[in-house]
């Protein structure tokens, strides 16, 4: 199985256009060689069938920036057969509207979020004239890849987008994905937004090689300190890694498996290879993903 690490940044990405933070400052004076785009995941078992985990606002200039990506030469048939949802954030699904150009992609989401996505934030009744884009329930294992790529989703909160705050249908609103090869064995785990940590997370993590998870924010009032304003880490839907209760908690001696952390906030100090930190997370064995990192499992 590989990994594509195509974005690891939360929703506005790093630098922020708008932001002056420290971290948006360092990383606009350091050049885009340390810029980091929103968060967005490739998969694969077999090299002719990729699919993406989220459909970042970024991702038409991250599939370019991926080789196994390309369509064959001389054809007009991308290796991309289509995209699981972890939620409807609109970081996460945005990019679905640059993905429009008639491939018929299989679109994995939630209930609740497809419903979202057809009611609030219309964006299957706006794709649906442009291509034969085909909307798949997310529940239960699902065999992609002509069975080879066996995905569990995990529901981690019921947290909802912004632009359906008041919405009363049930959850699951956010999943996270398990993915199993079923020819090699190779298992890895993608929670990109976390707001809890489940026990069915646990379970999912058994016998994994490697787990990429929301790496937000560092702290519980980290956007409060860094901008003045805002709610605490949890409220926006994630974990923080640090503090009481924090991710890194439940990572540290999980030996066997390889740990990365992805979507990381611009208020986040660990996107800086030179934090703190970023060496607290060294000493426990932990990564942070970087946009277009390779893993093979
Ligand atoms: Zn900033």
């Amino acid at each position: 199985m590989r990994l594509r690490v195509l974005g690891t940044a939360a929703g506005g990405g790093l630098p922020q256009w708008n932001c002056a933070c420290r971290g948006c400052s360092r990383a606009r004076a350091a050049g885009p060689a340390v810029w980091r785009s929103q968060e967005c995941l490739a998969v694969s078992a077999s090299p002719d069938a990729w699919y993406l985990v989220n459909a970042s606002p970024d991702v038409r200039t991250q599939i370019l920036a991926t080789p196994g990506l390309a369509p064959p030469g001389g054809t007009r048939h991308s290796p991309l057969r289509g995209v699981l949802l972890t939620d409807g954030e609109l970081d996460h699904t945005a990019g679905l509207l640059a993905l429009r150009e008639g491939a018929a992609l299989d679109l994995f989401a939630p209930a609740a979020v497809t419903a979202a996505l057809t009611e609030d934030f219309p964006l299957r009744s706006l794709l649906a004239p442009y291509g034969a884009a085909r909307w798949r329930p997310v529940a239960g294992e699902l065999r992609l890849d002509d069975g080879r790529l066996r995905v569990t989703a995990i529901p981690v909160s019921d947290k909802r987008p912004r632009y359906a705050a008041g919405s009363t249908r049930p959850g699951p609103w956010v999943v996270a994905y398990r993915f199993d090869d079923a020819v090699t064995g190779a298992a890895a785990v993608y929670a990109p937004s976390l707001a809890r940590w489940p026990e069915e997370l646990d379970a999912a993590l058994s016998g994994v090689g490697c787990v990429i998870l929301d790496g937000t924010f560092w702290s519980e009032d980290e956007m409060e300190r860094v901008t003045g304003h805002g709610p605490g880490a949890r409220a926006m839907g994630h974990l923080p890694i640090g503090g009481v209760g924090g991710t890194l908690g439940r990572l540290r001696g999980r030996t066997g498996i390889r740990c990365l952390y992805t979507h990381l906030n611009n208020t986040n100090p660990a996107a800086d290879p030179a934090s703190r930190e970023r060496s607290v997370l060294a000493d426990a064995l932990v990564e942070v993903a970087s946009d277009g990192q390779d893993i093979r499992l």
